[in-house]
Order: structure tokens, then sequence, then C-alpha cells
């Protein structure tokens, strides 16, 4: 991995109390790159990727993990090198081994194969996904249709949908919503995948509303901070970007959906990388402004070296802007801080 970005960073925010001198958005520099803040590792990711580094500490290699652990390719690839075996199913772990489940959450079933091929289960799931499941499975028990928006196939869905599989129905977008079929109108609630757009999650639920006046709405934001935040600081600079590099994984969720704000927003055009070198030299031809973000699985690593390749085509003048500041952490899951604790003879 390369060297951090040690070029010149300006500090931009869009908040008018707090908006340095000097920093101007309206008048381009030559070059110019304007950094989305926040961008990249979200805490529900730092504490996935901590638990897999933990685990090997405490366990020893190989760890178990069921699934990416988070969407991101450079990530899967870092933990692969310490020691950790990634496989689709529990069927694949040896009996009595250990086994990380990833941040995006497990149906309960999982959790029986588990107990029932005696592994050392972890779960890394992100407490804002565990939210969302528990939501799943009051309204269940209270008997009512659950209309779950998010993208067919996606394994947190795929989690929360078998939390109670006989009162879900997936609704994937706004053309979704003429398949909905509820049996009482008046007990019918909504809730989302965490990282969805957050403008076309509510151009669904806008839609369902029409067909359903009494859709009741899920207790708190379903869509997490981290994709909100990581959205609008894309929607802060986009109209300002003739090209927007978001740095992440096709499969990555979040990441995608920046793409596509960033091009709802006004940037003229949007890709999204793994790397730095899939960079394409003709997004950058006559482009003076270019907008660079990460999505929430991603290091800051790979940032820095877009950064320091975008500075070797010319583009050095770097403005951070910042629309939000993040202080959430979560505690590591308690069954490996107990175990943790354990060994350190606590
Ligand atoms: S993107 Fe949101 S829900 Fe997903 S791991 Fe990060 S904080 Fe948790």
């Amino acid at each position: 991995m390369g060297g951090a970005y040690d070029g010149p960073v300006t500090e931009a925010s869009r908040n008018p109390a707090s908006e340095p001198s000097g920093a101007s958005l309206s008048a381009p520099a030559a070059k110019r790159v304007l950094l989305a803040r926040p961008r990249g590792y979200c805490a529900g990711v730092d504490r996935a990727v901590i638990t897999v580094e933990e685990a090997l500490k405490l366990y020893g290699a190989p760890v178990y993990v069921r699934k990416q652990i988070v969407h991101n390719k450079h990530v899967v690839a870092t933990l692969e090198a310490k020691g950790a075996i990634f496989v689709e199913e529990n069927a694949e772990v040896p009996a009595g081994a250990t086994v990380v489940f990833s941040a995006h959450g497990v149906a309960p079933e999982v959790h029986e194969q588990a107990r029932q091929r005696r592994l050392r289960a972890i779960d890394a799931t992100c407490p804002l996904v565990t939210k969302v499941h528990h939501e799943a499975r009051r309204f269940a028990a209270d008997d009512y249709d659950i209309l779950l928006i998010g993208h067919e196939g996606h394994e947190e869905v795929i989690g929360t949908a078998g939390e109670a599989p006989a009162h879900i129905q997936l609704v994937d977008g706004p053309d979704d919503v003429d398949k909905v079929n509820v049996r009482d109108p008046e007990k019918v609630v909504w809730l989302s995948q965490t990282t969805l757009s957050v403008d076309e999650t509510m151009e669904t639920v806008a839609r369902l509303k029409e067909r359903l006046p009494l859709l009741q709405s899920p207790p708190s934001d379903d869509i997490c901070y981290a994709t909100q935040n990581r959205q609008q600081a894309v929607k802060e600079i986009a109209a300002d970007c003739d090209v927007m590099i978001v740095v992440g994984s096709r499969n990555s969720s979040n990441s995608v959906r920046l793409v596509e704000v960033a091009l709802d927003a006004g940037s003229r055009a949007s890709h999204l990388v793994d790397y730095a070198h899939e960079i394409e030299d003709a997004w950058l031809d006559g482009a003076t402004s270019v907008g660079l973000t990460s999505g929430a699985s991603v290091p800051e690593d790979l940032v820095s070296e877009v950064l320091d390749h975008l500075a070797a085509r010319g583009f050095t003048d770097v403005t951070e802007v910042t629309s939000a500041t993040e202080k959430l952490t979560f505690a590591l899951p308690q069954e490996l801080r107990r175990d943790m604790k354990a060994a350190a003879g606590g």
C-alpha cells in the first residue's frame, strides 16, 4: 500500500458559521480537487475489520469469515493476507472453528447453523443493521405487513428478511410499488436497507403512500448516519465538479449510490474505482475540478493514492469540504470482548 498523500490540503466548510477564510468554491483555481468529508470508514466497518484482526490475534489463523466482512476488495485481500479465510456459507467452515459474521448481518437460521456445527461464532453485524432486525421482529410480532425497501439479493436484505420471512415483502425501488400486496392497509410499515439513496427511498415511500395512505414509517431512520452523511457531502460539492471519483467496490451499495448521487447533484461525470490506477486519463481531459470521495468500507490509504495520482496530473490544489463531523464508535462484539478479557486474565 502506498504512503499517505502529503501534499497541501485547504479546509473549507459549507457551514457559514465555521467557513474559514481563503477557501472559496466559487472561484476555481487551475486544476483543483474537492475532497468530500465525511468519507470512508464508518463506525460499523471499522468495528467489523478490527473484529477480524483481533480474532486472528486471539485465536490464531485461520479465522473464517462468512461473506466479505465489508464490501471492499482491498480490505478483504488485506485480511486474507493476515490469515482470514472468506467463505460463502457456514457449511464450508470446519466443525469447531471460529467464524465471523459480516457487518451486513445474518438471518437467525445462520446462527442456528453455526450452533449445529459447533462453530465459535462472532457476530460483527453493524449495530445499526441489528437495529433494523429488531424493528422487523417487533413489527412482525405485532402482525404487521413489513415493506422492506432494499436491493434484491443484497446480503443485508437477505439477513433482515430472514428475521420474519412471512411478514416481509421486498420493495426494490419505486417501480416495485405496484407489486405490493398487503393484508390490512391499516397495519403496514416500511423499513429499509441502511445504505440506500436517501432521495430514491423517499420517492419509493411517496409512491407507496399513494397506494397505502396509512403506511407507517420506521421508528427512526433506517438509512444510517454514515450513508446519509457521505451522500450529503457529495451533494455539497457535485455541482462544482467536472468529474467525481468515488473510491469503492462495485458490490458496495453505499459506494455505488455515491456515484449516482454525484450525477443527480450536478457533477458532469462520476466514476467508481477500487484503486487509483483504474482512473482513465480520458476522464480528466479538459477537467479543472475533480471531486473525490470514498464509500463507507474504504480505507483512507486508497484515497491518498488517488490524491497522489491526481497530483501527478496537475491537480495539486486540494480543498477538503466538510459537511458533518462524525464521532460515533461501536464496542467490539461482546463474545469477542469476553474472550479477550479472559485471555488477558481479567
Ligand atoms: S454503512 Fe452504516 S449500517 Fe453499514 S456498517 Fe457503516 S454504519 Fe453500519
